[in-house]
């Protein structure tokens, strides 16, 4: 059967064109390929392989391979399929991911010195001959002698000794060549080096069901659930030292790297001997440096490999283990398409290459605790802290009441957490104080008519930055003058509503004046290293108070923190999300845990206006099951995930009518044979009604088997023709829901 084949060739335009494949060639998705180009030719990659239409004799034929093996692994092409069948997404467009364009191009390149090595030993009488009529010649051939690598020129002598290599080179006793050098992101870093700790009972005995599961023919994943603190990084260094003297691979997955260099740092300082073999893939890569890393991971020279959500197609062979750290946290989902949730991709790989997996977490997500109760994952459990130290003991404080002893004024700090920061700046102890809101105030809202100011292109209330002295938009970025009146009214009153991180750091500074104080969230990160160099500081304790949204909520580990204040608990309750509660008790869990973690005792201090929250109440308990319990019970009553797959259809444009139309149309197709269980919600406006000028309607489909709904989607989407300006998306899986 004749065969054609999808190429993405290289180039700034993307742009994709079929070739038929000449009969001799074994032509694979991912394979390098050269291809005639009108009249130039050109390289590209494989997309996608199929059968070429019949009768069609247009389609030239690709010329040959640039590399006879793809640049996917064998497992990472099936990883790559099942993506496609599972989220639905066209196989070109998955395999387009999982290539970075570092990789793809022609214009990136190992980078290579010039080098020389020995070629033939000259005997002694020519080496003596060497060292009486050409000194320099001598030495270059000595040094040589005793290297088994190639010497870069540079060491030899630079251009100057160009013409000594030229005569030994025509002499047959050396070789000129190239020399590869990686370009280290991290060269400058040292590590002082730490030894495996002795693991306590419960570690032990995770350890133990680990190492059992490495030597599986099919193992199973392991969901570590551990207390702040427990330490689970302990178990996951030895675990990855388990694995590599099985000679295997292991694949660390971390929600940002960005937010855990002190992960990054404690496997360098415990694989200190091998600190080359390891890898580490983050966003802040150069283009050369990402091409390097990936060409080292796929050589095996790279065996411990440290990234966030897109590292789970590190092309690694031999994988013996993967690490999914904080496996609840929503930032292994992918917004864009192929829409995947990393966590889920690496329990598919470790089937696929029947390597082990295990999920960390203090929190674990409902969807990964219901597989431990229905035994399709292990459960490990750390219940306490490893160093000793008890859970910190919560307190909640009713800003209600603050509210009316301040008279309506906004309290951003009750009279309780401020004199417990007081106490513990006096003890020379430090304090985290954390709000999810970045910004000054949450919008401008006139009193008299009410009026809030809104982003033009999304509808949601801008909020007000004092530093810029703008108004901004949290959503598309969109920026506007702050008004002197109400634009509705024209009352002069219109005045901040809610505050954010900007506002708390005034309020701070000003109750303790001579705190040293410094506020971390996206505004004040901006600048390369102000995150790693404001934490290096507060670890150095030169500063007192440290203030940020969840930026600062986990992984980290700070043992002179003893308290720490949580403003406005509510914030991520109020979503309209059915996961608003267990994000909320996660985040507040998380939070609580950066308190105590040494000698000294901790304590948090929760204000909010709900009091009496569930999640509020369970994660001020440090009840993780009591929490689950309820949270499972109400998820089985409306038939939400775990005991679901959901799907959400999203429609916009920047016709409302048209969006609106056209999801009422694909409802109407979707309720014509609607697979067995399988619900279909009714259209609505998106919670947020209109973003980056695009009016969005949405339905959620849930049922009990994914494939079904993926199936019903994209068979209806398929058949069911949509006006050009109305764009339509389906998530499986969804974690964002509009
Ligand atoms: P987690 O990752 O669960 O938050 P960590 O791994 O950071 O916890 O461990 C918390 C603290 O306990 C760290 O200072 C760590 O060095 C220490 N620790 C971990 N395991 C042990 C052990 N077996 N014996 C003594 N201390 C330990
Ligand atoms: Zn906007």
């Amino acid at each position: 059967m004749p065969l054609s084949a999808s190429i993405l060739i290289d180039g700034p335009s993307e742009l994709v064109f079929d070739y038929a494949i000449p009969e001799n060639l074994n032509v694979l998705p991912g394979c390098r390929v050269r291809i005639p180009l009108r009249n130039r030719p050109a390289t590209g990659t494989v997309l996608r392989v199929a059968e070429k239409p019949q009768g069609d004799f247009d389609l030239r034929f690709l010329t040959d391979l640039v590399d006879p093996e793809p640049l996917v692994t064998g497992p990472l092409l099936k990883l790559a399929e099942w993506i496609s069948s599972y989220y639905g997404t066209p196989l070109e467009q998955v395999i387009r991911s999982i290539i970075p364009s570092s990789i793809r191009g022609e214009k990136n390149s190992a980078k290579t010195r010039r080098a020389a090595i020995l070629n033939k030993k000259p005997s002694q009488e020519e080496l003596d001959a060497l060292a009486k009529r050409a000194k320099r010649q001598h030495q270059i051939i000595s040094l040589l002698s005793v290297s088994p690598d190639p010497i870069p020129i540079s060491d030899l002598g630079g251009p100057s000794a160009s013409a000594s290599l030229k005569a030994l080179a025509e002499k047959g006793w050396i070789k000129l060549t190239q020399l590869e050098v990686r370009r280290d992101p991290d060269a400058h870093e040292t590590f002082a080096p730490t030894q495996p700790l002795t693991l306590n009972p419960e570690q032990a005995e995770i350890h133990q069901s680990l190492l059992k599961s490495l030597h599986s023919e099919k193992p199973t994943p392991i969901l570590l659930h551990g207390i702040t603190g427990s330490g689970k990084t302990e178990v996951y260094l030895q675990a990855t030292k388990a694995a590599l003297d099985l000679g295997k691979n292991i694949l660390i997955l971390v929600p940002e790297i960005s937010l855990a260099p002190q992960t990054v740092q404690r496997f360098k300082a415990r694989f200190h001997e091998q600190v080359d073999q390891i890898a580490v893939l983050h966003s802040n890569l150069s283009q050369g440096e990402r091409f390097d890393e990936w060409h080292r991971i796929r050589a095996g020279k790279a065996r411990i490999i440290i990234g966030a959500r897109s590292a789970i197609f590190a092309p690694a062979k031999n994988l013996g283990l993967i690490i999914v750290d904080e496996e609840h946290e929503p930032a292994y989902k992918q917004e864009n398409p192929p829409k995947y949730h990393a966590r889920d991709l690496a329990v598919v790989r470790c089937h696929l290459e029947k390597c082990s997996v295990l999920l960390g977490s203090a929190t674990p997500s409902l969807e990964t605790f219901q597989n431990t109760q229905l035994g399709k994952y292990q459960l490990g459990i750390l219940s306490e802290r490893a160093d000793g130290a008890s859970l910190p003991l919560t307190r909640v404080v009713d800003m209600r009441i603050e509210a009316k002893k301040h008279k309506g004024r906004d309290a951003i700090i009750s009279d309780i957490l401020r004199t417990s920061i007081e106490k513990r700046l006096e003890a020379n102890e430090q304090v985290i104080v954390f709000l999810n809101r970045r910004g000054f105030a949450r919008s401008l809202q006139c009193p008299p008519c009410g009026h809030v100011i809104e982003c033009n292109h999304c509808a949601i209330p801008l909020t007000y930055h004092r530093a810029e002295e703008r108004l901004i938009c949290h959503v598309c970025g969109h920026q506007a003058v702050v008004p002197r009146i109400c634009p509705n009214c024209k009352d002069p009153a219109i005045r901040q509503q809610g505050y954010g991180t900007e506002k708390a750091e005034i309020i701070l500074r000003k109750v303790f004046p001579s705190a040293k104080i410094a506020r971390l969230d996206t505004d004040t990160t901006r600048r390369k290293n102000t995150l790693r160099d404001t934490l290096r500081d507060f670890r150095a304790k030169k500063i007192n108070i440290l203030l940020g949204t969840q930026m600062i909520a986990k992984g980290l580990d700070f043992p002179n923190v003893t308290l720490v204040g949580v403003l406005n608990a509510d914030l991520s309750l109020y979503a309209p999300d059915f996961r608003a509660g267990e994000r909320t008790f996660q985040l507040l869990t998380q939070v609580a845990g950066r308190a105590g973690r040494g000698d000294l005792a901790g304590e948090v201090i929760i204000q909010t206006s709900t009091p009496h929250s569930p999640s509020i109440q369970f994660a001020r308990h440090h009840d993780f099951h009591g929490f689950v319990a309820q949270e499972l019970d109400m998820r089985k009553q409306f038939g939400y995930p775990p005991f679901t797959h959901l799907a959400l259809l999203l429609a916009r444009s920047s016709h409302e009518r048209r969006a609106e139309f056209t999801l009422q149309t694909l409802h109407r197709k979707l309720a014509e044979n609607l697979p067995e269980g399988v619900i279909l919600g009714d259209p609505i406006p998106s919670p947020l009604t209109k973003s980056h000028s695009q009016f969005r309607f949405q339905l959620l489909l849930r049922g009990p088997n994914p494939r079904a709904l993926s199936q019903h989607l994209n068979k209806t989407l398929k058949n069911t023709p949509t006006p050009e300006d109305v764009i339509v998306t389906a998530d499986l899986d969804a974690y964002d829901l509009g």
